[in-house]
């Protein structure tokens, strides 16, 4: 990984001061060896440590270097795929387990923030906006198919109650979640981290897994030491590399851009988002946004299928600012930046183990939040010897991408197109 410094985000501006962190020159032993430290792997190694098992976190560079120091903050339950069509796939009994699981990640959040006192701007609300009358009937068959896995909290919203809580009149109307909301994303991250060594687990950042020496007793190594676990759990997903094929062949690193703007001022800031609530609108390369705690707005859009960097992130961000917001056309943005998600054909998690010791879970294609909170409990289970809602997720069926690693990225990019055009022309 040639990078291993913060990106030039409003996060990284804004970040909670931490301690420095070791890098790994040693031979060390221990339970649990975590490779990256991200959600994924902090989420994991905590709730390992709730539970007695010793934690070693190995990271390429900082903590939270990846998308969970540079996403959209935004809470947003369930998964990139609808639990029906998740159902048709899998059968009911595993789209139970599946569907009851689809809101634990908000409430893993809010559990953590709250036990570990983690200073992270946690605010409580999250909006699904619809552009056309088709996307506002999408919304009611889910809000319906929820409330069948016991999920009831989430509220419909006509064209009036949505103008009372985003400030836009692009929307038909929408589905406000109580239980979704929104958080500083660097300083979660940086806040469970400081949690996992508060419990006596061991972080090392620039200090990158560079092979893994599988077996009964697996090894791992960075450049300058190894260390020998019981269990590994990979974590690494978009960052990853090729460490272990098996998993780069089912997945596709994606790029994705946020900008943020100066301080707007309490009052254009009250204009667009009242209740400070975040929005994602409902389209498949979906526009998200929301306020900052010192009232910014950030926003974010758009897919670069293969991670390519693109050159001028405002140019494509801001355009799609200004369309829902034109009143901000005199305003400046800040900071823009790029990060990278994983993408599966199938848009869903792809959790498992290789061998006996082995566990691995990535590629939440977009919405990794909470399901990336959820997935640090469920592996933690796993490793316990409670594997039913592990097994929930690991028989989830997963493809390669058509065309092989030299060709899906045209092929992801040409269907993004075409699904692109079904938005533009509310199909
Ligand atoms: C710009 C952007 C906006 C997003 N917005 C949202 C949003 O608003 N809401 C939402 O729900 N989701 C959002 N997502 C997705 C979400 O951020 C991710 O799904 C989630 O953070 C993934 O967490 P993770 O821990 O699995 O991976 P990451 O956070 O990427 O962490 C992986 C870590 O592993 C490390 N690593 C990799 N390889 C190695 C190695 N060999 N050795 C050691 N360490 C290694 C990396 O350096 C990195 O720190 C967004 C993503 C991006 C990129």
């Amino acid at each position: 990984m040639a990078n291993t410094q913060y990106p030039e985000s409003y996060y990284a501006a804004s970040a909670n001061a931490v301690p420095p962190r070791p890098v790994l020159q040693d031979d060390v032993e221990t339970d649990v060896c975590v490779i990256g430290a991200g959600y994924t792997g902090l989420s994991s190694a905590l709730f390992l440590l709730e539970n007695g098992f010793r934690v070693t976190v190995l990271e390429a560079a900082k903590v939270g270097f990846g998308a969970s120091g540079r996403n959209g903050g935004q809470i947003v339950n369930s998964y990139s795929r609808d639990i029906d069509v998740i159902e048709r796939t899998v059968g009911p009994k595993q789209a139970q387990l599946l569907g009851e699981m689809a809101f634990e990640g908000g409430r893993i959040i809010r559990e953590r923030v709250a036990r570990y006192n983690i200073q992270c701007d946690l605010k409580d609300g999250g909006v699904f906006a619809a552009l056309s009358a088709r996307q506002m009937g999408h919304l009611e068959s889910q809000k319906r198919l929820w409330e069948r896995f016991g999920h009831t909290q989430l509220e419909l919203m006509d064209q009036r109650r949505i103008r009372e809580v985003v400030g836009c009149d692009q929307y038909v109307g929408g589905m406000l979640d109580m239980s979704g909301g929104h958080i500083h994303p660097l300083n979660l991250a940086l806040g469970e981290a400081a949690a996992v060594e508060s419990l006596g687990g061991t972080i090392y950042e620039q200090s990158p897994a560079v092979r893994i020496e599988r077996g009964a007793n697996p090894i791992v190594h960075t450049p300058q030491g190894k260390v020998r676990a019981r269990f590994i759990i990979v974590a690494g997903n978009a960052y990853l590399g090729n460490l272990v094929p098996e998993l780069a062949a089912k997945s596709m690193p994606c790029g994705t851009q946020v900008i943020t703007t100066e301080p707007l001022g309490d009052e254009l800031a009250k204009a667009l988002l009242p209740q400070d609530y975040c929005v994602e609108d409902c389209n498949y390369l979906l526009d998200y946004y929301r306020l900052t705690a010192d009232k910014r707005l950030i926003f974010g859009g758009g897919v670069v299928y293969g991670a390519r960097d693109p050159a001028n992130i405002e140019a494509i961000i801001r355009p799609k600012m200004l369309k829902a917001f034109p009143q901000l056309k005199d305003v400046k943005i800040d900071y823009a930046w790029t990060g990278n998600f994983l993408l599966t054909l199938s848009r869903l998690p792809q959790v498992g183990r290789l061998g006996d010791n082995i566990y691995y879970s990535q590629g939440c294609s977009g919405h990794g939040v909470t399901y990336t909170h959820l997935a640090g409990k469920v592996l933690a289970e796993a490793l316990r010897g409670q594997a039913e809602r592990f097994d929930a997720f690991a028989d989830l069926p997963h493809y390669p991408f058509p065309g092989g690693q030299l060709l899906r990225t045209p092929f992801a990019a040409l269907g993004a197109w075409y699904y692109g055009l079904r938005d533009k022309y509310g199909l």
